[in-house]
């Protein structure tokens, strides 16, 4: 373990490792990443791998679009295959209301750069004979969005570090944080101390646990989500399918089984990771109605993980007022797979230029609740 680091990332997930990627790509020497567990344990190898732009929020619409132009290279730039597949996403619309927000939410898409349609029903039923069409009214459509498999994107960021010199420590935990004069010093771990002076918080829902450490409060708390899979079918799904009426998500992985979940009414706390029998049976129900061809395939699986969930629903990326050099990356409230390539490319500009050069996530900084942005809508 070094006994000094330029930057101590806290969390091993997706946005750290990815952040650490960045600062290694951009010659920043000595960095750290300290992960508790091991890599993807936490929400990143719980997600459902979904990559899309299609969001409400321009802010949200930007970050995905340079996300995807990343994972396009990912490949060739970390140095791994991932499964990435961009078969496109389908977001589906069954109410007046839904119809209003999609065509202004296209409009806005459109006017960011993002190829991106709307489609009739009969367009939706002619591209996927399989989805029961009764009673959608149209479609939001676009090619370039897709999926991959996160924890595959987690292993070759973190394999990567290694090998570009950077330290990527599982199974140690950040016990504290020490500050002299509003300036941090150094990390306190279960393994040893590390001296720094810059320490990025990227610690997904437990995020306000190390910002406590400190006294910077983060307004993030877990939110827990259920997945279900199915066994491996032929491959029949290009697209990842998003019904907010209804309020799930389904894809088709690499490997051929079904992946899906939905919002829970009354979601659990983000600490507790238990299943429930309600969930199978009312996603179970939604995919018979939605996709008949379902109705016979065999489920295999579920599990649960935690959203980082920020009030306004939206990443909050900044630095602490109180304390220098204190940097917090969380709040992704279910979308931090997708963007975490964008992310980690604007943190690590952050902390070397003092501001972002490629993609500018002004908005996400945590004075918005007090001046006010628009929330993200488009959530499951
Ligand atoms: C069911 C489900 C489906 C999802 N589907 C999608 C999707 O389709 N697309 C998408 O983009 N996103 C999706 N998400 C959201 C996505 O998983 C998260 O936004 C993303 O993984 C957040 O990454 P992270 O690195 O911030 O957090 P995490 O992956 O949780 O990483 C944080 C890490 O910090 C570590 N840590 C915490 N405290 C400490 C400490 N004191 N010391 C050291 N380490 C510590 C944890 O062990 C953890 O590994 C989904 C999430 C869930 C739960």
């Amino acid at each position: 373990m070094m006994k000094h680091a330029s930057v101590v990332v806290i969390g091993g997930g997706i946005v750290g490792s990815a952040i650490a990627f960045s600062l290694l790509k951009m010659k920043t020497k000595n960095v750290c990443v300290i992960e508790k567990s091991y890599v993807s344990s936490g929400s990143t190898g719980r997600c459902a791998g979904g990559i899309r732009q299609q969001w409400s929020s321009p802010m949200n619409v930007k970050l995905a679009m340079r996300s995807v132009k990343l994972f396009e290279e990912f490949e060739k730039d970390v140095g791994m295959n991932i499964e990435y597949y961009q078969g496109g996403y389908l977001l589906l619309a069954y109410t007046d209301s839904e119809v209003d927000d999609f065509e202004k939410n296209v409009r806005m898409q459109k006017s960011q750069g993002l190829d991106v349609e709307i489609l009739t029903s009969n367009q939706i039923k002619e591209k996927f004979p399989f989805i029961n069409v009764e009673d959608i009214k149209l479609g939001s459509w676009c090619q370039s969005d897709g999926h991959a498999n996160p924890q595959l994107a987690n292993i070759a960021y973190a394999i990567a570090i290694r090998k570009m010199g950077g330290e990527f420590l599982t199974h140690t935990t950040v016990t504290g944080i020490d500050v002299q004069n509003r300036q941090i010093i150094g990390v306190q771990t279960d393994n040893g101390y590390i001296s720094t002076k810059i320490v990025v918080d990227a610690a997904g829902f437990e995020a306000p646990k190390i910002g406590s450490m400190i006294g910077v409060d983060i307004p993030v708390h877990g939110e827990r989500h259920q997945i279900l899979v199915t066994e491996a079918v032929n491959h029949f799904l290009d697209p990842l399918v998003i019904n907010f009426n209804h309020n799930y998500y389904v894809r088709q992985t690499h490997h051929g089984s079904l992946m899906m979940g939905q919002g829970d009414a009354n979601p659990a706390s983000g600490e507790d990771l238990g299943n429930t029998i309600e969930f199978l049976e009312e996603m179970s129900e939604k995919m018979i109605k939605d996709f008949p061809l379902l109705k016979n395939i065999h489920i295999v699986r579920q599990w649960s993980g935690a959203y980082d969930m920020s009030p306004d629903a939206q990443p909050i990326i900044d630095e602490s007022k109180d304390i220098s050099r204190f940097i917090y990356a969380t709040g992704f409230s279910g979308h931090g797979f997708m963007l975490a390539p964008a992310v980690g490319e604007s943190v690590a500009e952050m902390i070397i230029h003092g501001q972002t050069v490629t993609t500018d996530v002004s908005n996400l900084k945590m004075d918005r609740f007090t001046i006010g942005i628009e929330r993200e809508h488009n959530v499951v």
